[in-house]
This record gives C-alpha cells, sequence and structure tokens, in this order.
C-alpha cells in the first residue's frame, strides 16, 4: 500500500501554541499549584490524556471553584473575554493566555471598532467560546456593552441590520467573523448587512488554517483511492474535513487512532492521510505507520458508507 499524506495537515499554529504553553506551565510542577484549563484546551482525546496525566485539570467556565489562589488556568486558543480574565484574577488564580495571536489580533479589532463608533456584527457560532470572547470586547470604557448583534447566516445578519437600521438609520457598521468561519458564509453575511449598510466595514479575519487543510484534502482525493481523517470525533473541523473526503465521492474514515482503522482499508492501493488542526503529530505518524505496516483492528467491520 501506498500512503500519501496531504501537503497540510494536523495542528493549526494556534493549537500549537496552546499545547505548547500548558505542557510549559505544568513541567515540572511548582510544589503546592493546581494547573487548571479553563474547559478542554483542544478537541482531542490523545492530547487531553496526556494533559491530564501531566497533572492538567479543566475547569467548568460556569462553575468556577471560589478560591484559585495558587492555580494556574490556562486560557484556550480561542480565547475569552475580558470579564472571563477578570474573574479568575479575582479569584487568585495565575492567568496563562493561550489566546491564539490571530484570535486575539480580532478581539482588539472588535474593541478598537466599536470605540470609534461602529455598530458591531460577529458572524460565527453563537455558543462558540471564541464569539463569546470577541463579544466580551466590545464594551465601552467602563465595560458597559455596545451594539454587537451575533448573526450566523444572511438572513440572521439581514434581519438583525434592518432592526437597527430602524432604530438608527445613520449608525456606522463593522463586520468580525470568527476565524474558522467560511468565505462564502462571511460573504453572504457582509452582503445581509449592506442591503441596509451599504458602508459596512467587512474586517479580515478569516485565518487560512481551516482552509488550507481543507484545499490540501480536495488535492488529496484526486491522487488516493481511499482517504484517513485523523483527529477527534468532537473537534468540527475534523468532522468537516470527512464530510469534504465524503463529498468528493472517496470513501474515507475517521480515525483518532490506529485503533479505528478497519480491515477493509487493505483493498485500496494507494491511502492519503488528511488530520485537522487539532490532531497531534504522533496521532499522524501513529496511523501512518499502521497503514503500512498493514495493522488494522479486525474487530472493526465499519465500511465507509457507515461513517464513524
Ligand atoms: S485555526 Fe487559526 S485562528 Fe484558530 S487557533 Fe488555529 S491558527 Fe489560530
Amino acid at each position: 500500500m501506498r500512503v500519501l499524506r496531504a501537503k497540510v495537515l494536523g495542528f493549526c499554529m494556534g493549537v500549537r501554541r496552546a499545547v505548547e504553553l500548558a505542557e510549559g506551565e505544568v513541567q515540572p510542577p511548582a510544589p503546592g499549584r493546581r494547573y487548571f484549563t479553563l474547559g478542554p484546551l483542544i478537541h482531542n482525546p490523545q492530547v487531553l490524556g496526556s494533559l491530564k496525566n501531566q497533572g492538567l485539570e479543566i475547569l467548568d467556565e460556569k462553575k468556577l471553584p471560589p478560591d484559585l489562589s495558587n492555580a494556574v488556568v490556562i486560557i484556550r486558543a480561542h480565547g475569552v473575554s475580558p470579564g472571563v480574565e477578570k474573574e479568575l484574577a479575582g479569584r487568585g488564580a495565575l492567568v496563562v493566555d493561550a489566546t491564539c495571536p490571530r484570535v486575539k489580533a480580532n478581539q482588539l479589532k472588535a474593541r478598537a471598532l466599536a470605540a470609534a463608533g461602529r455598530r458591531i456584527f460577529l458572524a460565527g457560532e453563537a455558543d462558540h467560546g471564541e464569539i463569546a470572547g470577541i463579544r466580551g470586547y466590545v464594551t465601552a470604557e467602563d465595560g458597559a456593552a455596545l451594539f454587537c448583534a451575533v448573526v450566523g447566516n444572511a438572513a440572521e445578519a439581514a434581519a438583525a441590520a434592518e432592526k437597527l437600521y430602524r432604530e438608527e438609520p445613520a449608525a456606522k457598521t463593522a463586520l468580525i467573523g470568527q476565524t474558522t468561519i467560511s468565505p462564502e458564509e462571511y460573504l453572504a453575511i457582509g452582503e445581509g448587512i449592506r442591503k441596509f449598510f451599504p458602508r459596512l466595514k467587512i474586517a479580515d479575519t478569516i485565518c487560512g488554517a481551516t482552509r488550507d487543510r481543507q484545499k490540501a484534502l480536495r488535492e488529496l482525493c484526486g491522487l488516493a483511492d481511499a482517504v484517513i481523517v485523523a483527529g477527534g470525533k468532537e473537534s468540527a473541523n475534523t468532522r468537516r474535513l470527512f464530510a469534504i473526503a465524503g463529498a468528493q465521492g472517496k470513501p474515507c474514515w475517521l480515525a483518532e487512532g490506529p485503533e479505528d482503522l478497519p480491515p477493509e482499508i487493505a483493498a485500496y492501493n494507494t491511502v492519503g492521510i488528511c488530520a485537522g488542526a487539532s490532531t497531534p503529530d504522533e496521532v499522524i505518524d501513529a496511523i501512518e505507520k499502521a497503514l503500512v505496516m498493514g495493522e488494522y483492528n479486525p474487530a472493526l467491520k465499519r465500511s465507509s458508507d457507515e461513517g464513524y
């Protein structure tokens, strides 16, 4: 069997940085100090397991312990609002900010645009941590929340823009997007708002990491007979890669590790591997090795049609 890797795969810059920062904090651990991440650092079971073994626990943002003195709390790559950071510091935590520099730039952009008097539209998933974090930056100097409409699609964007137009037809507006939104969706959302505010300022906030992995997968599909998507089943960007491979008509499987490789793969001459932005190098290497060695899990009887 020939095994091909996608040209771009695995950890993006922001995730790699966050994992390295977390490992750097906990190694070696200081006596008596506790270590936490605010929510799971990334959606990958192996990385989470390894961090847990190194002594990192996961804090639930909605159930913060009252006393976090002598505790290090690491902020995830997608960031948090200033209010959450303040809350942590107020409980005595030593906050380590592992927010991806690209997300941080967008947070600061949102703050600057709002400070310049623009009404902010935020394009993305309302319940995603990155959006909640950016939203927290759209405040006045005294911390009071300013206008900020979170919109998930073009219809929502047009409806929110129409509502603002009725109240404030001369408003200056700006659009900021979640770093992982698709460019097509972002454009459509911008057009929805421009029906009412033609002079909308659209900030360039999309990160190329997701797009690069998807493009590399499409190229890989042209070269491989079947595809393995390496990554966590809870990872949204990994699942999106899996859907893209399926849409290209390729037999494909999502594997969190070599144990997820079913024996049917042996039927293909050329197998491609791609991986989501939260998949560590070790997992990709282990899957590639198992494919080359022909080590499948005989207990698995999944066809690619069954998904994962
Ligand atoms: S996808 Fe982009 S913005 Fe998000 S963590 Fe990775 S590098 Fe940063």
